[in-house]
């Protein structure tokens, strides 16, 4: 009856609201307000208020008016999110399948950033006023603030270095006033032609062709050089296109520990820092980003994956550095791998995406091979040093001494290494000090109360810490189990361990781990970095945070600890990723001044990924792997989906995946492994299995979860259905 009723439908909206629903609600909105698409507003949702946009779409007028909430707030200052974000959003929340207000959330994350940033106070002198008594402090500040402008009260204090007392004192006797001082200013613009290089000619070649690929709307390109090859001098030149053509920039790296050095790099080049976003930044910065983004203050971001959901009203280019990087998937709440969704970006709104790695990842060949992305090789490093020259060691006949993981000829390398003045890095990717402890007593082993894993020793702390829940309990004196004192034994290096056999060996060495736990988070870690970068250290000991494209000139030699670890996953990208990593991280060597060496302990010297890292030939690994993943069906060339069923009753968890799998739609072209118990079976005190789909590259997977998980069964309170589109981890 409403229907019909065009005044009605004027004063109800569709809005979004950031949590688990199917689609937008419908409210009333305010007398005399109008809201098109995409202003962001608050509504109230059951007890709470939120944050929402309003959606397009009809909104449902068969509501009866009277049931109907107001919008309880318009956010008039907040720029509206624009079409071309709202598809995104929808576009993304299809593809995941999401709900799209989950999606959205990633967009509203700030809800400082939908005012005015509130002026500052400062303070300024008033004239003709003086102190009671002019103590030298007053003095001093007094002078500082001859100018007569205003200042921070922080500031002042520092400038004149004198406690904050002191400026509240002046304030107070009136010598001083407070005044609102205008928020931070826009910040500085890059400069396209700042501090240009000359690029080699094959770096000339890839960036030509990145420049020329502005003209060709969606176009996605790969770089695909090797280590140290100019893959950041390369794209630099597509982003100073960009901003000749007035449009914004987003740069997703995988790991914030990267930033630093790409931010002074930036600088050199643009002669300004960029933007930063990821988990890190202050709220303050973070919304100062947000709304800088969104009015176009904001040119060049540099991010983690979530930098993809900022509001940029002129976003002209995406580079997705380190692109194979697994780091860019995430697997909680909306399951989307941001390399993926920034090339849809690209494609909703029409502009170019560069995908940057020294080991792409096999879909992004693929699809250079296919022709769908322009392939850009730069073959040979910068600073014409060749290759690290690599050599494996046969643990089964090579190794050291027992309660050792250094082997022999790797320890004498690294003696030459520290003799000449140049740095070894050890790469094990496992933190902590052992990775299992048992009691050698009773056979007891230390596993987390809520997961299915073991506790790893973290000796510094003097923990026993879960690595999944992050619960930890203190190393106990006595077993547990038996009671025997003294009789824990930590099993297996972590890079803890690996360190204390490093400092046994090289008392004179500085030594140096780098790993994301360790106390002092990623100040330290970006300060650490910084250090090996200017030959601070000697030998390095790191997880596979060091992997990830840093430049250290002075590294020579890199030892792989077990080259083995990853290989034995049920995963089926476990050789890509092994490659990977094990070629980053030898990639480390020698990138500057040539001469570098890597050496990869290993039980399995025949393996063909290790075979394939020593005779150097990528492009032998891609053609074997791409193969392989042909035969078998697998991605690119089959499409994958996981279903993790959780619960914290593990018979009820167990049945209920069951009844699931015996409920799939029959469908010759889908098959269906599992339920499984998952590798991980429990996590957080939740039961974990597992389903996992596979059907062929153009059947609509998405189409067939859809259907299936609404006919049911449906999962019971306090279970979980977890869908993930192309799964990149398998635990
Ligand atoms: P990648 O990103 O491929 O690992 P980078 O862009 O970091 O490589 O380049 C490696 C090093 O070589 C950097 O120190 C960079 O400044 C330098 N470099 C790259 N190309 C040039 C060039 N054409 N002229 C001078 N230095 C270069
Ligand atoms: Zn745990």
């Amino acid at each position: 009856m409403f229907d019909d009723d065009p005044a009605f439908k004027e004063t109800i909206a569709s809005v979004m609201v950031p949590v688990a629903v199917p689609g937008p609600y419908t409210y009333r909105v305010p007398a005399g307000a109008s809201v098109a698409p995409g202003t962001i507003v608050k509504v109230p949702l059951g007890p709470r208020e939120v944050l929402g946009a309003v959606w397009d779409g009809e909104p449902d007028a068969a509501i009866n008016p009277k049931k109907l909430k107001a919008i309880s707030h318009i956010y008039e200052r907040a720029r509206p999110l624009d079409e071309e974000l709202r598809r995104f959003v929808d576009w993304v929340a299809a593809w995941t399948l999401a709900p799209p207000g989950m999606v959205l959330r990633m967009v509203l994350r700030s809800e400082e950033a939908l005012e005015d940033e509130p002026p500052i106070t400062g303070v300024r002198k008033v004239e003709g006023h003086m102190p009671e008594r002019l103590t030298p402090a007053r003095k001093r500040v007094l002078d500082t603030m001859e100018d007569g402008l205003a200042w921070t009260k922080s500031g002042l204090a520092h400038a004149a270095g004198v406690s904050a007392s002191v400026v509240d004192g002046l304030v107070a006797q009136e010598v001083l006033e407070t005044v609102s001082m205008p928020a931070a200013p826009p910040p500085p613009k890059p400069q396209v032609d700042y501090a240009t290089v000359n690029l080699t000619s094959s770096q000339k070649v890839a960036a030509e062709g990145l420049v020329a690929s502005f003209d060709k709307g969606a176009a996605v390109s790969l770089i695909d050089g090797v280590t140290g090859s100019g893959k950041t001098e390369v794209y630099f030149e597509a982003i100073a296109e960009a901003l000749r053509r007035d449009k914004q920039v987003l740069v997703l790296l995988p790991e914030i520990a990267l930033t630093e050095q790409f931010l002074r790099r930036f600088e050199k080049r643009f002669g300004v820092y960029p933007a930063e976003w990821h988990s890190e930044i202050t709220t303050k910065k973070r919304a100062r980003t947000w709304r800088g983004v969104a009015s176009g203050d904001v040119r060049v971001v540099i991010g983690a994956r979530s930098a993809l959901f900022l509001p940029f009203s002129e976003l002209g280019l995406i580079i997705v550095d380190e692109e194979h990087d697994g780091a860019f998937k995430q697997d909680d709440r909306v399951p989307y791998n941001a390399r993926d969704m920034a090339v849809v970006r690209g494609h909703l709104s029409k502009f170019p995406v560069i995908l940057a790695s020294a080991t792409p990842s096999v879909e992004s060949r693929v699809n250079c091979d296919l022709g769908r992305y322009t392939r850009f090789e730069l073959p040979e490093r910068a600073s014409g040093a060749e290759m690290p020259e690599l050599k494996a060691i046969d643990m089964r006949h090579e190794g050291p001494d027992r309660g050792r993981w250094i082997a022999p000829e790797l320890l004498e390398a690294m003696k030459e290494t520290f003799a000449d003045g140049s740095q070894t890095l050890l790469f094990l990717n496992r933190r902590g000090y052992a990775p299992l402890t048992l009691c050698r007593t009773c056979g007891h082993r230390f596993q987390c109360p809520h997961c299915s894993s073991w506790l790893v020793e973290h000796r510094f702390q003097g923990r026993l810490v879960c690595h999944h829940c992050g619960h930890s309990e203190a190393v106990p004196k006595n077993c547990p189990s038996c009671s025997a004192t003294d009789s824990l034994v930590p099993c297996g290096p972590g890079v803890e361990r690996i360190a204390e056999e490093v400092e046994d060996r090289f008392p004179q060495a500085r030594t140096l781990i780098l790993s994301s736990d360790l106390p002092g988070g990623p100040e330290r870690l970006r300060r650490e970095m910084k250090i090996v970068e200017d030959g601070g250290a000697d030998i390095v000991i790191g997880t596979q945070l060091v992997a990830k494209g840093h430049n250290f000139p002075k590294m020579k030699l890199v030892g792989v600890i077990d080259a083995d670890l990853g290989l034995a996953h049920g995963d089926p990208r476990a050789a890509e990723k092994t490659f990977q990593l094990l070629a980053q991280v030898t990639g480390r060597a020698g990138r500057v001044t040539g001469g570098g060496k890597g050496y990869l302990q290993t039980y399995s010297p025949d393996h063909p990924v290790l075979k394939a890292l020593m005779s150097q030939d990528r492009d032998a690994f891609y053609a074997a792997e791409i193969d392989a993943r042909r035969a078998a069906g697998l991605p690119p060339f089959g499409r994958l989906a996981g279903i993790v069923i959780s619960g914290s009753d593990k018979n009820m968890t167990d049945g209920f995946a069951r009844a699931l799998a015996r409920a799939a739609p029959p469908d010759g072209a889908v098959t269906i492994l599992g339920p499984a118990e998952a590798a991980l079976a429990m996590v957080r005190g939740r039961y974990r299995f597992r389903l996992l789909l596979m059907a062929p590259r153009q059947y609509d997977l998405q189409g067939y979860i859809r259907h299936w998980l609404e006919q049911g069964p449906h999962a019971v309170k306090g279970m979980r259905v977890q869908v993930d589109i192309d799964p990149q981890h398998f635990l």
